[in-house]
């Protein structure tokens, strides 16, 4: 039908006339192509990829035109006529080779159907977009001086940005640390160093990215401390994987050993939690909602560290490697488990090999997670003090006996807990930057008698 309504605009609009009105409203279309612009921000560097989508509810669209408009000045940046009859189209398009330098210009717009509107001519739709060109990257000035980082732990940078922007943050490899703008303007930002770099691997970088589309990345001086982490082994036991296989068989069904199923839910299930972890911790608060320091699990035992490299035996013979992302800690069985710091769940349920975990955000990315839980008394999106009792220990998940699986997540990715467990620590390295920022760690609530303290 549609063809045929482009062979010739007039007699078809004539013979559209003659029709009965129950087929005139099919064959009508007076609505113009809709048009969708990206990124509608007013502001453009010359290297900025643009898009336009343009649909038509109910003809092909015909021609697309887009054009710079500087004074009495057009300048065409993409014109393009179709005939393979699509109703929606998506081009891209930027100033590039437009000639056309910093400052206001406005961008003209349209996209025309192939429907028998204004005489076989076809609905135009036209868009005025004003705009600035900006070819400016923010600069990045540093207000602290190198962090000290050391090889699975944290670190903490403050700067400020010469202009507005629309995503800023710390650069390690490609995981994205995002810095959050606190009241003073300054942007603070927590970035790890991943347990799995070594010191010549970590080479963190700042970046900005404008409204424009300029961005600027370089590098963030920081001296790389070293850390060397423990070897275990872990001989499993026929009694721990029969005791497991029922719990696991949710995770993992299906026909097989005991030992198989151990084996997916410790390398293919562990992964799939590792990227859980990432996405929960983009789901943080743009302050900072905790005091200095974190709260230890009281009256515990600390039985595995942070990155522990761990392998598996069965029967004397290896079957696995993997490693210990937590700090495990122990104290009675079903002990209470307190909030190590005032803040937001963001997580409480079951979660592979962290069993039933609840994960608390404390603001700019920093969480802390705890896993193999008994039971937990709180739900998502509720607000907990410190010292809040959340659940209580457990054996559920990855876990042989009662014990606290005790983590610290930097936008979702583990890092050392006994650096956030260290008041000093935290005084070293955090909370002079925090008060550049004009915040404190100090506010909030006062740990409970016994219950802080680091080791
Ligand atoms: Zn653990």
């Amino acid at each position: 039908m549609t063809k045929r309504l482009q062979v010739s605009g007039f007699t078809a609009a004539v013979s559209i006339l003659l029709l009965t009105c129950s087929t005139y409203a099919v064959l009508r279309d007076s609505d113009a192509p809709v048009l969708i612009f990206t990124p509608d921000t007013g502001r453009a560097s010359p290297s900025l990829v643009m898009t336009l989508t343009v649909a038509d509810a109910t003809s092909p669209i015909q021609r697309i035109l887009i054009q710079a408009r500087l004074g009495s000045h057009l300048i065409p940046l993409l014109d393009k006529t179709y005939r393979d009859g699509e109703k929606s189209r998506r081009e891209t398009f930027s100033l590039r080779n437009s000639g056309l330098k910093d400052g206001p210009i406005e961008l003209e717009v349209s996209a025309t159907d192939a429907s028998l509107g204004n005489f076989g001519r076809g609905n135009t739709s036209l868009r005025k977009i004003p705009l600035v060109i900006d070819s400016v990257p923010p600069r990045i000035l540093v207000k602290t001086s190198p962090p000290n980082v050391r090889r699975g732990g944290s670190g903490c940078v403050l700067y400020s940005l010469s202009k507005e922007i629309v995503q800023t943050g710390v650069l390690v490899g490609d995981i994205f640390f995002p810095a959050f703008r606190q009241a003073n303007g300054y942007y603070l930002c927590f970035f790890a160093f991943p347990y799995n770099l070594d010191r010549r691997e970590f080479a963190p970088r700042l970046t900005a990215v404008d409204p424009a589309g300029n961005s600027r990345t370089e590098p963030l001086p920081v001296v790389r401390l070293p850390r060397d982490f423990k070897l275990d082994t872990i001989s499993l036991s026929p009694n721990f994987l029969e005791k497991k296989d029922a719990e696991f068989s949710a995770l993992v069904p299906g026909g097989m050993s005991a030992l198989d199923r151990f084996l997916q839910v410790n390398g293919r299930i562990r992964r799939e939690n590792t990227r859980d972890l990432l996405e929960i911790g983009r789901n943080t608060a743009p302050d900072i909602l905790w005091s200095s320091p974190f709260l230890r699990l009281p009256k515990s035992a600390s039985k595995a560290g942070f990155a522990d490299f761990r392998t598996y035996l069965w029967n004397g013979e290896k079957v696995d490697e993997q490693v210990h992302l937590g700090l495990d800690l122990a104290s009675v069985a079903q002990a209470p488990v307190p909030a190590a710091n005032a803040g937001r769940v963001v997580f409480a349920g079951y979660l592979g090999i962290y069993g039933n975990m609840v994960i608390l955000d404390h603001g700019l990315g920093l969480q802390s997670l705890y896993s193999h839980l008994s039971s937990y008394s709180v739900g998502v999106g509720q607000a907990v003090g410190k010292g809040e009792i959340i659940g209580a220990t457990g054996a559920t998940g990855m876990a042989g006996g009662d014990h606290l699986h005790f983590g610290i997540l930097l936008s979702g990715l583990e890092v050392s807990p006994l650096e956030w467990l260290d008041a000093h620590w935290i005084r070293d390295n955090i909370a002079d930057r925090v008060k550049a920022a004009g915040g404190s760690l100090s506010a909030g609530v006062l740990p409970e008698s016994g219950a802080g303290g680091s080791r």
